[in-house]
């Protein structure tokens, strides 16, 4: 059998016509021009078919034959076992199926598992100044809506010193705390920014019957604080090279655009993950400052108290806050 086709010259890209005769069993001849290369088909690589690419024939002495895909060389090259296992791939639809299947595992676990990891990553190591100036920005956004605190200055400096003074007992935050008074119609509610700052609405102190339930819900927010929960929900909801640009340099105009996507996800509430890990936080914190977390239990009875109030950021979406008094008591 004769397959026609092209030859090359060893390192030349002249086009020869030529064809290769393949009815020997062990040797191929390829004839150019009336001349004849012969040699072992043993020393004669073949390129594993894909698709519908051309075969090629690379001959020790250097020619190349190249001859288009043909009934007739796929019967000879799966009769030499030179048949490509991509090729077997594509005729297969199960394991066409599985790889399928492998695909959206992949996509799928990377979104689940990989991302969420590095974003972890990526925000412990965005630097403080690029995290504090986020904060900076998200409170801006805030304070458009936001009026100051009517507290008078003695009150804010009270709690101000406790949480200094809490702080001292407690394992060292990623950030230096920073406690704003704001005055807002968000209702009883605290933030955790990202950087370190704290904000605690009006409504929250006067909700609170003790300087222990009060304190219960700002050790939520350092609970927040110490797992960089905004930090890294900014990250992981931003393409992942921005989390790096905050990561390696210039990042001004990154803190503008992720400052109003920081104010949105705040006044939305963070997951009931990141809640439970602020409510561990603050029952641990609780018991060491205080010896006990039933304030912190108390507080979440205020709460759901609360008529016609709006339902504070770490409540909403939890109709099971039920349970979170329950940890809170366990
Ligand atoms: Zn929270």
């Amino acid at each position: 059998m004769r397959l026609s086709g092209t030859a090359f010259p060893p390192k030349s890209s002249v086009r020869h016509p030529a064809w290769l005769d393949v009815s020997q069993v062990n040797s191929l001849d390829l004839v150019i021009d009336g001349q004849i290369i012969t040699d072992d088909l043993r020393n004669i690589e073949v390129s594993v078919p894909v698709g519908q690419l051309p075969i090629r024939f690379h001959f020790p002495n250097g020619w190349m034959f190249v001859t288009e895909r043909s009934p007739a060389i796929m019967t000879w090259l799966s009769t030499h076992k030179k048949s490509g296992f991509v090729d077997k791939l594509e005729s297969n639809f199960f394991a066409w199926f599985f790889s399928a299947l492998l695909c959206v595992a992949v996509v799928v676990g990377s979104y689940l598992y990989v991302l969420p990891w590095l974003s972890h990553k990526i925000a412990e190591a965005v630097p403080d100044y690029a995290a504090i100036a986020l904060g900076e920005k998200v409170l801006q956004g805030f304070d458009e809506q936001w009026q100051p605190s009517a507290l008078s200055a003695s009150e804010q400096e009270q709690i101000r010193q406790r949480v200094v003074q809490h702080l001292e007992q407690l394992e060292e935050l990623p950030y230096s705390v920073e406690v704003y008074f704001r005055s807002s119609n968000m209702g009883a509610n605290a933030f955790a920014l990202p950087g370190g700052k704290i904000v605690i609405l009006d409504d929250l102190v006067k909700l609170a019957e003790s300087e222990q339930q009060l304190d219960s819900i700002i050790l939520h927010e350092l609970g927040h604080v110490h797992h960089q929960h905004m930090l890294k929900k900014l990250v992981h909801s931003s393409v992942l090279s921005v989390g790096v640009s905050l990561m390696t340099g210039e990042s001004s105009g990154i803190i503008d655009n992720l400052a109003g996507v920081g104010v949105f996800f705040l006044a939305n509430g963070h997951s009931r993950e990141v809640e439970s890990e602020a409510d561990e936080y603050a029952k641990r914190s609780m018991l060491t400052i205080y010896g006990t977390s039933e304030p912190m239990a108390e507080m979440f009875e205020l709460f759901s108290q609360q008529e016609g109030m709006p339902v504070p950021e770490w409540l909403n979406s939890h109709p099971d806050f039920e349970q979170r008094i329950q940890a809170v008591r366990e």
